[in-house]
C-alpha cells in the first residue's frame, strides 16, 4: 500500500481537484502540481501527517503562509451567506529536486512579467502538451480570443474541453487535441491503479433536480468592454439553492436563455468527475437584490 495515497484518499483537507493533482503527482505521471490543503477543527493534524508522507516518499515541496477560506453557510431570502471555515496551505509539489529548480525558473521569469518565457518552462514543470501551452499563451490576449472565437463558440469549447478531459488540470489547445485525449487516457489508467476508491468515486454520476439562481454572465473585457458585444447565447454562473454532499455549489452553463441576476430557474444537475452539467427546465421565479454576505475578503 502507498501511504501518501492512502492519506491523500481519505484526508478531507483536499477537494477532488487537489486529490485528484495530488495522486497523479504520486502515481509519477506528472512531474509538479499546486494543491490547497484546508485545515478546519476537524483535521488539524493533518497539515503534519502530509509533510511527513511526502518527505518519507521524496517528494520536494514548499508550503505558502496560511490564508482563510470561506464557503456559503446558507441562502436565505435575498442574502448568501458566507462563513470563514477554516485556513488553507497553498502547496507546490514536485518529484525530484530537478523539476523544483526549472520551477524556480518558472517562478523567476514570471516575477519578471516574461509570460512567454515562463509559460513554456512552466508548461514542462505541470506536464502540459506543447500544442496547448502554444495556445494559452496566445489566448492570454483578449484581442486574440476576440478575433478566433465567437462568445458561443468559446464557452463551448471550454465546456466540451471539460467533459471530454476530466483528468486534466489544464485547458488542452482544442477539443480535437490528439495529445491532451492520450494524457487524459494516461491519467485515467493511473489513478484507477494507484486509487481504486478515489476513481469510483470521482467518476461516479449522480443527478439532482433543483432550484439554481443565476448569479451572473460570463464574459471577458478590455478596458471595461467586452469583446464580444455580439452574442447569440449567454454563459451563466449560477448557485445551486439547496447543498449536495453538504455543500453549495457553484456553476457555469451556457444557454440561448437571457436571464437576469436574481432568476430562479428549475434545473436538472448532472455532477460527474469535477464538473457539473446543467439542463434548464423552466424558470419559476426571481429572487430581487441577490447579494453576497462575505466577513472576509479573499
Ligand atoms: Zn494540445
Amino acid at each position: 500500500m502507498n501511504l501518501l495515497a492512502d492519506f491523500v484518499e481519505k484526508s478531507v483537507a483536499f477537494d477532488n481537484d487537489a486529490k485528484l493533482k495530488l495522486l497523479l503527482v504520486i502515481s509519477g505521471v506528472k512531474p509538479a502540481t499546486f494543491v490547497p490543503l484546508r485545515i478546519t477543527p476537524k483535521n488539524l493534524d493533518d497539515k503534519y501527517h502530509f509533510e511527513k508522507h511526502l518527505r518519507e516518499q521524496g517528494f520536494k515541496f514548499t508550503v505558502a503562509k496560511p490564508r482563510s477560506f470561506e464557503e456559503i453557510k446558507d441562502i436565505k431570502k435575498n442574502i448568501i451567506r458566507w462563513q470563514m471555515q477554516g485556513i488553507w496551505y497553498g502547496y507546490d509539489i514536485f518529484k525530484n529536486d530537478k523539476v523544483k529548480d526549472e520551477f524556480k525558473k518558472y517562478k523567476k521569469l514570471a516575477r519578471a512579467n516574461k509570460f512567454k518565457q515562463a509559460d513554456v518552462i512552466g508548461g514542462k514543470v505541470y506536464g502540459y502538451p506543447s500544442c496547448c501551452v502554444r495556445e494559452f499563451i496566445k489566448e492570454r490576449d483578449p484581442k486574440y480570443i476576440a478575433k478566433r472565437y465567437s462568445y458561443s463558440k468559446y464557452f463551448k469549447k471550454l465546456q466540451s474541453i471539460e467533459t471530454k478531459f476530466p483528468f486534466l488540470a489544464h485547458t488542452p489547445c482544442a477539443s480535437s487535441c490528439k495529445r491532451a485525449e492520450a494524457l487524459n487516457k494516461k491519467y485515467r489508467a493511473a489513478i484507477k491503479k494507484l486509487a481504486p476508491r478515489f476513481y469510483k468515486e470521482f467518476t461516479k454520476k449522480q443527478v439532482f433536480k433543483m432550484p439554481i439562481i443565476v448569479n451572473f454572465e460570463n464574459d471577458l473585457m478590455i478596458k471595461g468592454q467586452t469583446i464580444w458585444p455580439k452574442r447569440t447565447m449567454h454563459n451563466y454562473t449560477a448557485i445551486a439553492k439547496k447543498k449536495i454532499d453538504k455543500k453549495y455549489y457553484l456553476l457555469s452553463f451556457l444557454s440561448k436563455n437571457e436571464y437576469i441576476e436574481g432568476d430562479v430557474i428549475k434545473a436538472e444537475l448532472t455532477l460527474q468527475y469535477n464538473w457539473i452539467k446543467v439542463k434548464e427546465l423552466k424558470r419559476t421565479g426571481h429572487i430581487d437584490q441577490l447579494a453576497h454576505e462575505r466577513k472576509f475578503m479573499i
